[in-house]
C-alpha cells in the first residue's frame, strides 16, 4: 500500500512511554506504549513518509526504536535524554469497558523542548498526539503550512491545562477524542452538542471514538458514523484510540487529499488499524500484518455496513 504518487509526508509528535498495564489477563511491565509509538507504526502501513519527535529516557530499551525504523518510521526526531522514560500505569475493569489510570510519571517529558529538524517542518500532514498540549503547540509552530493539523488529547491535560489546550486548539483543523474526554472538553454530556460546542473552539472536524460503540465523525455538514467491528478476541484496548488516528493520518497521506469520501474512508482505515491493535499486548497487534490481513478487515467492515437503499 506504498505506491502512490500523490502520498503527503505526516508529522507526529506524541509520548513514547513504557506502560504497566493491569486487567484480567494480568499485570504486565514496562510494555512500549505512548501515543506516538502506535501512531507512527499503524501509519507506517498506509505511508512511507511518517516521521516521529519524541524523547525517550535512559531506561528506554534501543530495540523498539529499531522496531519502528525497521517499518520505515523516521526515528531520528526522538531524543534521548538523562531520566526516566514516560510511564503509564493503568488498569481496566474485568470486561475491558473501563479504565483507570493508576500512575502516570512524565519523567524525561517534563522538560523536553520538542526541536523539529528543518527537513521535518514541511510535512503536509501533521498529528499532535496526546501530550502536553504546550509541547504540541511547541512543535506546531515550528512547522510551515501544513495542509491538516489533527490532534488528540486526554482527561489529564483537559483537567490539568485546559487553557494551554484551547490555545492548541484554535490552530486544529481535526480534534479526535474520545467520548468521554469530548464531554469533558465541552462541558456537555450529549454528544451532538458536545461535537458541535468542540467545532467553536477551532477545529473544523471533530471525531469521537466510542471503543467498541465505534466512532463519529462531526463536521458543520453532519455527522458520519463507523461501527467497530465485533472481535472474538480482546485483550489489550490500551493504543486503540491512537491506532486509530494513526490509521486515520496514513489513509490521507496515502489519499494524497481531503476529499469528504476519503475521510470517510479515512473513518474506515482508523477502526480496521485499531482492530488490530486491541488483540495483543502494546504495539504487538500492529505488527507483520500482510496487505492480505488489512483487505480483509475493510471488507469485513464494508460486509458489516451494508444494506440496500430504502424507499418508503
Ligand atoms: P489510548 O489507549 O489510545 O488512549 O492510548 C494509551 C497510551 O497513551 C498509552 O500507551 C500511554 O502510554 C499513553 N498515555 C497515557 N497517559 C498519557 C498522557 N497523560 N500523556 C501522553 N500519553 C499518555
Amino acid at each position: 500500500m506504498h505506491a502512490k504518487s500523490t502520498h503527503r509526508s505526516l508529522l507526529v509528535v506524541g509520548s513514547v512511554a513504557l506502560d504497566d498495564i493491569d486487567g484480567p489477563f494480568g499485570l504486565h511491565r514496562d510494555l512500549l506504549g505512548g501515543s506516538a509509538s502506535f501512531i507512527a507504526r499503524a501509519a507506517a502501513y498506509f505511508t512511507r513518509d511518517v516521521a516521529v519527535v519524541g524523547v525517550v529516557g535512559d531506561d528506554f530499551p534501543k530495540q523498539h526504536l529499531d522496531d519502528l525504523s525497521a517499518v520505515g518510521v523516521d526515528v531520528t526526531g526522538v531524543e534521548h535524554a538523562p531520566g526516566e522514560t514516560f510511564h503509564w500505569v493503568g488498569r481496566y475493569s474485568d470486561d475491558l469497558s473501563s479504565r483507570e489510570t493508576l500512575d502516570t510519571r512524565l519523567g524525561v517529558f517534563a522538560s523536553f523542548q520538542p526541536k523539529v529538524a528543518p527537513r521535518h517542518r514541511e510535512a503536509s500532514l501533521v498529528f499532535l498526539g496526546n501530550i502536553d498540549p504546550v509541547l504540541q503547540l511547541d512543535v506546531l509552530e515550528q512547522t510551515h503550512g501544513p495542509l491538516l493539523v489533527a490532534a488528540d488529547t486526554m482527561n489529564f491535560w483537559i483537567g490539568g491545562k485546559r487553557a494551554e489546550l484551547l490555545r492548541t486548539l484554535a490552530r486544529v483543523n481535526t480534534l479526535l477524542v474520545n467520548d468521554e474526554e469530548a464531554r469533558q472538553l465541552a462541558e456537555e454530556h450529549n454528544l451532538r452538542k458536545a461535537a458541535a460546542r468542540i467545532l467553536t473552539m477551532g477545529p473544523s472536524s471533530v471525531v469521537i471514538k466510542r471503543g467498541d460503540a465505534g466512532a463519529l465523525l462531526f463536521t458543520g455538514e453532519g455527522v458520519f458514523g463507523v461501527p467497530a467491528l465485533p472481535l472474538s478476541d480482546v485483550r489489550d484496548p490500551t493504543g486503540a484510540g491512537d491506532s486509530f488516528a494513526g490509521g486515520f493520518m496514513g489513509y490521507l497521506a496515502y489519499a494524497g487529499d481531503l476529499a469528504p469520501d476519503t475521510i470517510r474512508t479515512a473513518m474506515i482505515t482508523g477502526s480496521v488499524m485499531a482492530s488490530f491493535a486491541v488483540e495483543k499486548f502494546s504495539v504487538d497487534g500492529l505488527r507483520g500484518l500482510t496487505t492480505a490481513a488489512i483487505q480483509e478487515r475493510f471488507d469485513a467492515f464494508s460486509e458489516l455496513t451494508r444494506f440496500g437503499s430504502v424507499r418508503l
